[in-house]
């Protein structure tokens, strides 16, 4: 993974290890990381692990403790409301400055790309093919933080798609949970809707509503993890893999 980007430093690229191992779930939640371990793997010193550790504490990764070291930080329910309501919040707003920030061209060509987007979704989810439809979920919401052009928006959104293991579970459960290949995928076009008309409000108040929804089934599925990040009540959907 990342074989082709450049890392300014050493730590950079420790760190980018470290995060991928996180949302991977090789590392889980409450898993204490040994810096020595890490260095010995990776072939690098103590410091650049030490440093990536740093930034990653401060991304809210890992958490520092001066007893147990660092260790990856574990989500409470409230961690998993905060993410939809921030969702919420970016989300609507990168919806309503896209279609402020195209032309009715532009507009357009986007609305038909991701109405094929919502069409593959919709077949990946009745073959209950999960990592195509994370892969198209994230395609059709980053599409809205290209076209809103504000790299401030997208720099901050971006992150959230991949925090961690567990997240990535919990947006699975929520996803089958809530009735997902009917109402998602209508939700879905009903943002483009509004989007092609080009009216930011309601096609950002569509967006907004889409994360409310999930959130609405939250609490239910939530209270399917253990702090830990496992599974503590199985689910009996069909196609639903518990390691998948
Ligand atoms: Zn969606």
């Amino acid at each position: 993974m990342d074989s082709n980007q450049r890392y300014e430093t050493k730590s950079e690229w420790v760190e980018s290890r470290l995060r991928a191992a996180i949302a991977s779930g090789e590392l889980r939640p409450g898993r204490v990381v040994r810096i020595q371990d890490w260095a010995k793997r990776l072939g690098v010193s103590a410091t650049p692990v030490r440093e990536a550790l740093k930034g990653l504490a401060a991304a809210g990764y890992i958490r520092i403790n001066a007893h147990r070291g660092a260790d990856v930080a574990r989500f409470s329910s409230n961690d998993y409301f905060e993410y939809f309501r921030l969702r919420e919040v970016l989300d609507g707003l990168a919806v309503e400055l896209a279609t402020e920030r195209t032309n009715d061209v532009a507009r357009r060509r986007l609305h038909d790309t991701l109405e094929s987007v919502n069409r593959e979704l919709q077949e990946a989810l009745v073959g209950a093919d999960r990592p195509r439809v994370r892969m198209l979920e994230h395609r059709f919401h980053s599409a809205f933080y290209e076209a809103c052009e504000s790299l401030l928006l997208a720099s901050t959104a971006e992150p959230l798609w991949r925090l961690n293991a567990t997240l990535d579970q919990v947006v699975w459960e929520t996803i089958v949970a809530s009735n997902w290949s009917h109402d998602h995928i209508a939700q879905h076009r009903q943002i483009l809707v509004e989007f092609l008309k080009g009216d930011a409000k309601k096609a950002a108040e569509a967006a907004r509503n889409h994360k409310r929804t999930d959130m609405n089934v939250l609490a239910e599925v939530a209270a399917r993890f253990s702090r830990d990040g496992r599974l503590i009540v199985p689910l009996s959907v069909q196609g639903f893999e518990e390691n998948g």
